[in-house]
């Protein structure tokens, strides 16, 4: 393992990419299983990866210090489900001794928050200050159908403990057409009524199949259309350096993101990069080339390969995704969300 303390006074490097843009935000995926099977996201008789091939918690550590000395200062864990793993609070509270140096601004993590009951307030020892919880309705049927076979109370359960420990929130849920449009409100209520912020993410054509989801594609632009005729919707110029786009509803006081891939460009802005949990590095999520960092990882003590290889493909980081919506049919990539987290 590293010796972090003579780490933390030396000059770190910056990823620059051939456009001017720093990465500095790692979603670092740790796992491509889960518990639940969300529809839009895996098959329901997902096969999942080899554990051989899937990069070891000591690994994963590693590899995130060699970012952390590349400037990366922003880590969100992801999956698959990040709590799923096994003794992933290993690996969090390794990389939280990087928040108390100062090396990293934040250690956060998207869940589905069916496990967040159990370790919210572990995380929140460990230097978590907020989670992203993944919630697309309040109906427990159709959670249960969104998810396939999810528990609803596990959520909330989930949600209750990790404000209970200070934890700050945010909902993410996918919108789509159908029943959403008609819950929406509620869910709006809820979030809100809890104070926390809630975020609509526009479905995503990964993972082979894009032309069919054209059925259940709700333009956020169409959403938010929706959503004026009923509330009072004040723009918001703060940004999270992401691509959402925040307003403040005047009824509630909460705030409302909108994330639209498919919509409009946020590449221009894009600090992020994206390790799969094979050591395949993402510069880009909506194209399909990534550089492996396994084989150099695994293949030498020192990080000197690994490094030139991230700071060559950040270099190369693409202009812009590809995402495309074409004579009615979603042009999109052939590779499942949950193999990088989104
Ligand atoms: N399992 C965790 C969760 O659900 O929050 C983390 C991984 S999940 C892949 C990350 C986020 O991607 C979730 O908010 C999920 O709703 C979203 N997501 C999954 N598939 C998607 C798709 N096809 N389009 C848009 N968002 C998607
Ligand atoms: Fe699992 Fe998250 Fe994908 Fe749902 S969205 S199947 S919870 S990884």
């Amino acid at each position: 393992m590293v010796d972090i303390s003579k780490r933390a006074c030396g000059h770190k490097s910056s990823l620059k990419d051939q456009f001017g843009r720093t990465a500095t935000y790692l979603r670092l995926s740790v796992t491509d299983r889960c518990d639940l099977r969300c529809t839009y996201c895996m098959a329901e008789n997902m096969t999942f990866l080899p554990r051989k091939d899937v990069l070891s918690l000591e690994e994963l550590y590693r590899l995130a210090t060699v970012f952390i000395d590349q400037g990366i200062r922003k880590i969100r864990l992801t999956g698959g489900e990040p709590l799923v793993r096994k003794n992933v609070m290993s690996l969090i509270e390794n990389l939280s001794r990087h928040l108390e140096t100062g090396e990293l601004d934040e250690l956060t993590l998207t869940t589905n928050g069916t496990l967040l009951a159990r370790y919210a307030g572990q995380l929140a020892s460990y230097g978590v200050k907020r989670v992203n919880v993944s919630l697309d309705t309040l109906n427990p049927e159709r959670y249960r159908a969104v998810t396939r076979w999810g528990r609803i109370e596990k959520v909330i359960n989930g949600l209750d403990a990790a404000q209970a420990a200070g934890l700050r929130v945010k909902v993410n849920a996918v919108a789509q057409k159908g029943d959403f449009e008609t819950e929406v409100d509620e869910l709006i209520r809820f979030a809100h009524g809890r104070g926390m912020d809630l975020t609509f993410i526009e479905e995503m054509p990964l993972g082979g199949g894009a032309a069919s989801r054209h059925a259940s594609f709700l333009s956020l632009a169409d959403l938010r259309r929706d959503l004026e005729e009923r509330w009072a919707i004040v723009p918001l110029t703060d940004t999270t350096g992401g691509p959402a786009k925040y307003v403040r509803l005047k009824e509630t006081g909460g705030r409302l993101g909108f994330i639209t891939p498919m919509s409009c460009d946020f590449c221009a802005a894009c600090n992020r990069v994206r390790l799969s949990c094979t050591g395949q590095l993402y510069t880009c999520m909506g194209q399909d080339s990534c550089v492996d960092l396994r084989e150099a990882l695994r293949g030498s003590n020192g990080n000197e390969a690994t490094t030139q290889l991230i700071r060559a493909a950040v270099f190369d980081k693409p202009k812009s995704h590809e995402f495309e919506v074409k004579n009615d049919q979603i042009i999109g990539i052939d590779r499942a969300m949950s193999t990088l987290g989104g």
